[in-house]
């Protein structure tokens, strides 16, 4: 598998006061733009007009508008970012009209709105609006500082090295004040590495109660919990933001809490990516096939409700989908075809708990009198789904290689087993 693959490398950096100011420019005006190219577009719509695309609308809403007196100040901030606010501008609307006409997967994408100052504030530099001085060579800690046109030079606090050069950087201002830099990278495809049980199929069912309960197909099971340590972060978040709303709007009190509850999310949301981070590499490192429920976040959340965004499943599955394509491994999703929960593994029978309130069952007794732990025999069947062991409608003739012995896991009563609880 020879090929390259993008990969993003983001760090902080910290621009000083001057720094800081022009990127404040430089994000309303790539807004500006942005929002020029859906105010063309809209006005061209209503008036049964051709849609603009990024050609013409780079000169007429960059290289003409700065020649007018209302746009002259778009001079003062790098075109390149400018050019890449609109070239967003252009894709979103694309990604709509392919939506509409049905050429588009997953859910509808809807027509581009208007940027506010309050949402996060970004810009886009290609490599004719970035350098790395002293190369990207020169990025460990200690290393060379970041130099964006019309800005200048900005310190980065390199936490590991770049592995190459970026063909493109996105600088981030966070609601808390933060900066951060977005690098992407062209990495090489490497080769797929056996893993260390091969052959082997894991079967994972995500839950709130633990994160996940994983059956493999050696006989072995294991439930990972969401760590202490987050769910202390999750509950001073709680608090916190239960302050935030006794404050008095406008006061100085509320916008120093409101900092502080945008650092507590960001610290939070680090935990949960550090979490699934490792739980991926571990769970690649070991096994050749991983059956999981869905791979969308729409069909997760069907079921589950609204606890799905906290729980950070929508992060897991789309790394655990990157790593299992970058290292050769098989991933396969029943995607909500498969009643997983209500299936006895080992009659077939489809009786278990149903709906929400099936949920709150952790324990079951089929009609061929096996007991069942809800999580682990949902686990079971998803790995006998990705095994090829069991059918799923949509999994039916569909080659699972390479196709496994299989160790029936027996079940022990209504008590999991907990071999590691991260
Ligand atoms: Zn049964």
């Amino acid at each position: 598998m020879d090929g390259v693959m993008k990969r993003r490398y983001s760090y902080e950096i910290v621009p000083g006061l001057q720094a800081r100011g022009m990127l404040a420019r430089t994000f309303g005006s790539t807004r500006v733009v942005f929002n020029d190219f859906v105010a063309a577009n809209r006005a061209r719509r209503a008036a049964g007009e051709a849609f603009l695309g990024y050609p013409p609308a780079a000169k007429r809403l960059i290289t003409d508008a700065k020649t007018t007196p209302e746009r002259v100040w778009l001079r003062e901030v790098s075109t390149d970012a400018l050019q890449q606010s609109l070239r967003d501008a252009d894709l979103a609307y694309r990604n709509f009209f392919n939506s509409i006409k049905g050429r588009r997967k997953g859910r509808r994408v809807g027509a581009p709105r208007f940027k506010t100052r309050h949402a996060r504030q970004s810009a886009r530099f290609t490599v004719n609006g970035f350098r790395l001085r002293g190369g990207w060579e020169n990025t460990n800690p200690g290393g060379g500082r970041l130099y964006l046109a019309k800005i200048g030079n900005i310190p980065v606090r390199w936490s590991r090295p770049l592995p190459a050069a970026p063909s493109s950087v996105t600088v981030t201002r966070e609601p808390d004040g933060r900066y951060f830099a977005s690098f992407v990278v062209d990495v090489p495809d490497t080769a797929p590495v056996e893993p260390a049980h091969p052959g082997r199929v894991a079967g994972i069912d995500l839950g709130l109660k633990a994160f996940a309960t994983i059956v493999y197909s050696d006989g072995t099971a294991e439930q990972v919990g969401n760590p202490r340590y987050f769910q202390a972060a999750q509950r001073r978040l709680a608090r916190a933001q239960r302050s935030l709303a006794r404050k008095v709007k406008g006061s100085k009190n509320r916008a120093k809490q409101r900092a502080m509850v945008a650092q507590l999310h960001r610290h939070v949301r680090n935990q949960r990516t550090d979490h699934a981070r490792k739980l991926v590499r571990r769970l690649i490192d070991e096994n050749q096939v991983i059956g999981v429920e869905t791979l969308s976040i729409t069909g997760i959340a069907r079921v589950y409700g609204k606890q799905v965004h906290d729980a950070g499943w929508g992060g897991f599955l789309t790394r655990l989908a990157s790593a299992a394509a970058e290292h050769g491994r098989d991933l396969v999703a029943a995607e909500g075809f498969f009643p997983s929960t209500q299936t006895c593994h080992a009659c077939g029978s489809v009786e278990g708990p149903k709906g929400r309130e099936g949920l709150r069952i952790r324990a079951w007794v089929c009609s061929c009198s096996t007991t069942h732990d809800r999580d682990r025999n949902a686990a079971t069947n998803l790995m006998l789904v990705a095994a090829g062991q069991a059918e799923t409608e949509n999994a039916r003739g569909g080659a699972v290689s390479p196709a496994p012995v299989l160790a029936r896991p027996e079940e022990a009563g209504t008590r999991p087993t907990r071999t590691a609880a991260a």
